[in-house]
């Protein structure tokens, strides 16, 4: 059947799963198009300038948001994120499906230039599961947890708005229903615009 590129937002509270959930699609799917996001926070350790992302001063961001390169930007928790215009052009011209896993902002932007993007929202079992994840990865200080925290109990007021909502509990069945939901939405030409955005 003919497949249409399209273009996947993936959303989410900090810690719920997002990333883990989509390097096990990129396995099924090696001919997902890859962006790398800017951003200026400070590289975790073992995070790569380039793979993890673009990282950036604010000086640099500012001067790529002047010369218009983000297809959308925004201050998601205590620093700026942006996705480059030219990344997502590149993958769709060629014929691949993009996916951007981005705050719910983003997605929100990202809408209003692709009426038919995908909006994909991932979800926690359960709040106690999602502190016990972000702790659990290690990654943040108290500080940032607790701001992560905050903007996670805003994040999730949002999942009625989007295409697709899901539950990661299981990861292999959270994996196989993003994968499903892709498959189902490139097999269907159609707009997504269902009036919530
Ligand atoms: P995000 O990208 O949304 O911030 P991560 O992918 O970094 O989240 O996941 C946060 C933590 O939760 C990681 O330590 C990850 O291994 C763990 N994790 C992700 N999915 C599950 C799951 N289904 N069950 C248990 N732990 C999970
Ligand atoms: P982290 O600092 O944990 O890597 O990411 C924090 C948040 O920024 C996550 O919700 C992530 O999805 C979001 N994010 C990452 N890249 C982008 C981007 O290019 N644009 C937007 N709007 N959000 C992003």
């Amino acid at each position: 059947m003919a497949r249409t590129a399209r273009l996947f937002v993936v959303s989410g509270p900090a810690g719920v799963g997002k990333g883990t959930l989509v390097a096990r699609l990129r396995q099924l799917r090696p001919d997902l198009g890859l962006t790398v996001s800017a951003t200026t926070r400070s590289p975790r350790p073992g995070e790569k300038d380039g793979v993890a992302y673009h990282f950036m001063t604010d000086e640099e961001f500012t001067a790529h948001v002047q010369a218009g390169d983000f297809l959308e930007w925004a201050q998601v928790h205590d620093h700026r994120y942006g996705t480059l215009r030219s990344e997502v052009d590149r993958c769709l011209q060629q014929g691949h499906s993009v996916v951007l896993e981005i705050d719910v902002q983003g997605a929100r932007n990202v809408r209003r230039i692709y009426p038919d993007a995908v909006l994909v929202f991932i979800e926690p079992p359960s709040w106690e599961l999602l502190v016990e994840r972000l702790r659990g990865r290690g990654t943040e200080s108290e500080e940032s947890l607790r701001i992560r925290l905050a903007d996670a109990k805003h994040e999730l007021e949002l999942a009625p708005s989007y295409d697709v909502r899901i539950v990661n509990d299981n990861l292999e069945q959270a994996t196989n229903e993003l994968a499903q939901a892709f498959d189902k939405y490139e097999s269907y030409g159609g707009t997504t615009h269902n009036g919530n955005h």
